[in-house]
């Protein structure tokens, strides 16, 4: 058996663009390093493939001894099935140098059933092509398939007790939509081969594709020529319209014409960096001051998110709250307090979590969160999770008061914020000595994966050294609304 050419994942990285699918067959030292995020991602994904399995339980695994040595274990994968296995996890099939490894292969009543295990709670177009591709693959290889399935999990699904494997997936067969697709698959399989062995790049340039349907992880190549404070820095201004100014030669935001059909945001934003200046509607934030009497509470969650839910009466994703960290200041010029929670790793934080910040947060005074959405959204959670706190949570939530405002509404702008409202651009656009860059958790998303990594960690020294990590991420993102604060209270006059 000859070498693949394509595998499933370098056929859909053609299928998305196939420079990307040349340089990762010639020039893979130039793709961009995989993020702690990304690597997340394919963790879950991995684990979530397992815990499938035990949907059909007593399965042989086809992977051989070297994880990389693929015809091994598509000649394993035949002489299981020669030699009656019924159940066959990561079942490898090649035909014509094109490779898929399939999750399960299950045999019944003498029929062969396929199923592919996504970690996501929905079917997405690509899901689909990775299912038409296995079943054209598998298929031409020789194996009938009277079915092929993708299986993911069911997000109504409520824990009670022991995981249900059953309840917790949903399967789909999605044969019909594989059927449909096996005239264009065999195309573009023909296509993705001949760039795959082609001595010539393809000149593709940059354009929507590099972001769609994943963000391309040779952009450090493509993209090196991007100046410096290009039309691809508004943020919020969709991909198709900064390509349209773009490819008309308004590279720089300084170049956008005057009249154009950008919105108004985003319109504010041009003229700040054209005009290299702040620009302040005093009179606004004044009248948002005025809602924020001291004392004053400034307040931050950070949550988690486990596809298999981990407590009882939690959903698969659902946001579980872990961590919060809390600034209290009594009067303008009182000194800044510090207040903070992190739950314990391996238990249910959410009644620790509730109890601690009803505590905090007893005495009066209004309660600053930035970008309040979802801790109004955890709060609520809370509240159906034990309602005998609803009260005391809805006169929490009453005293809320949204820091994104001003912002939002534009009544402080400061061109570095790159029309994005997020505290990560708004912080070094206004405070630009307090920094995230020298933290080892600078963002939300790393502290969700680094406080499920903790679940399963035993090293008390890393243990120790994440939860450290954790609680100044968290603090860090109070005493930057701290500081946001003071900006306005100064700006307003
Ligand atoms: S960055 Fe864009 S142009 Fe370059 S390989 Fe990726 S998708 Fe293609």
């Amino acid at each position: 058996m000859e070498k693949h050419i394509l595998s499933k994942s370098t056929f859909l990285r053609g299928l998305q663009c196939a420079k990307s699918l040349y340089l990762y067959k010639n020039f893979i030292q130039l793709r961009d390093p995989v993020s702690a995020e990304q690597q997340s991602i394919f963790n879950r994904g991995n684990n979530v493939g397992v815990l499938a399995q035990q949907l059909f339980p007593n399965g042989t695994d086809a992977t051989p001894a070297k994880r990389s040595d693929n015809i091994s274990a598509v000649e394993r994968t035949q002489q299981l099935i020669a030699n009656g296995a019924e159940v066959i996890y990561e079942a490898a099939f090649q035909h014509e140098q094109v490779l898929a490894i399939l999750d399960i292969l299950v045999k019944k009543n003498g029929l062969w059933y396929a199923y592919e295990v996504k970690s996501s709670t929905k079917i997405s177009p690509v899901y689909l092509l990775d299912a038409s591709l296995q079943y054209w693959v598998i298929t031409n290889s020789g194996l009938a398939l009277e079915d092929i399935s993708l299986v993911i999990i069911n997000n109504q699904y409520v824990k009670k007790g022991e995981i249900s494997i059953p309840e917790l997936f949903s399967i789909r067969s999605v044969k019909k939509e594989a059927l449909a697709n096996q005239e264009m698959i065999a195309e573009k399989i023909a296509a993705s081969k001949q760039v795959a062995l082609s001595a010539q790049m393809p000149d593709v340039k940059i354009a929507e594709q590099c972001f769609s349907p994943y963000a391309c992880d040779f952009m450090g190549n493509c993209w090196k020529n991007v100046p410096k404070d290009s039309v691809f820095e508004i943020t919020g201004v969709s991909k198709p319209e900064q390509f349209l100014l773009y490819n008309a030669g308004h590279r720089l935001i300084t170049e956008i014409p005057e009249e154009n059909a950008l919105d108004k945001f985003a319109n504010i934003h041009i003229r700040a960096v054209k005009n290299k200046s702040v620009i302040t509607d005093q009179p606004a934030l004044k009248k948002f001051l005025e809602k924020a009497e001291y004392p004053l509470f400034f307040m931050d969650f950070e949550t988690f998110m486990p596809a298999i839910p981990l407590y009882n009466d939690t959903k698969p994703y659902q946001h579980i709250p872990f961590q919060y960290s809390i600034h209290y200041k009594k009067s303008k010029e009182a000194p800044l307090e510090h207040f903070e929670f992190l739950a314990e790793q391996g238990m249910d934080p959410r009644k620790a979590f509730l109890l601690s910040i009803l505590e905090h947060t007893k005495t009066e005074g209004a309660i600053l969160v930035y970008d309040a959405l979802m801790e109004r959204n955890v709060l609520n959670g809370l509240k159906k999770d034990f309602p005998e706190y609803k009260n005391e949570i809805d006169a929490r939530l009453e005293r809320f008061l949204d820091l994104i405002i001003p912002f939002q509404e534009r009544s402080y702008y400061h061109p570095a914020m790159k029309n994005s409202v997020s505290i990560k651009n708004v912080l070094p656009a206004l405070v630009p000595d307090l920094s995230y860059n020298n933290l080892k958790i600078a963002s939300g998303s790393m502290a969700m994966i680094a406080y499920e990594k903790l679940q399963k960690e035993t090293d008390m020294f890393k243990l120790l050294e994440v939860r450290e990590q954790l609680l100044e991420y968290c603090k860090m993102d109070t005493l930057a609304m701290v500081k946001l604060f003071e900006v306005l209270e100064k700006a307003a006059g």
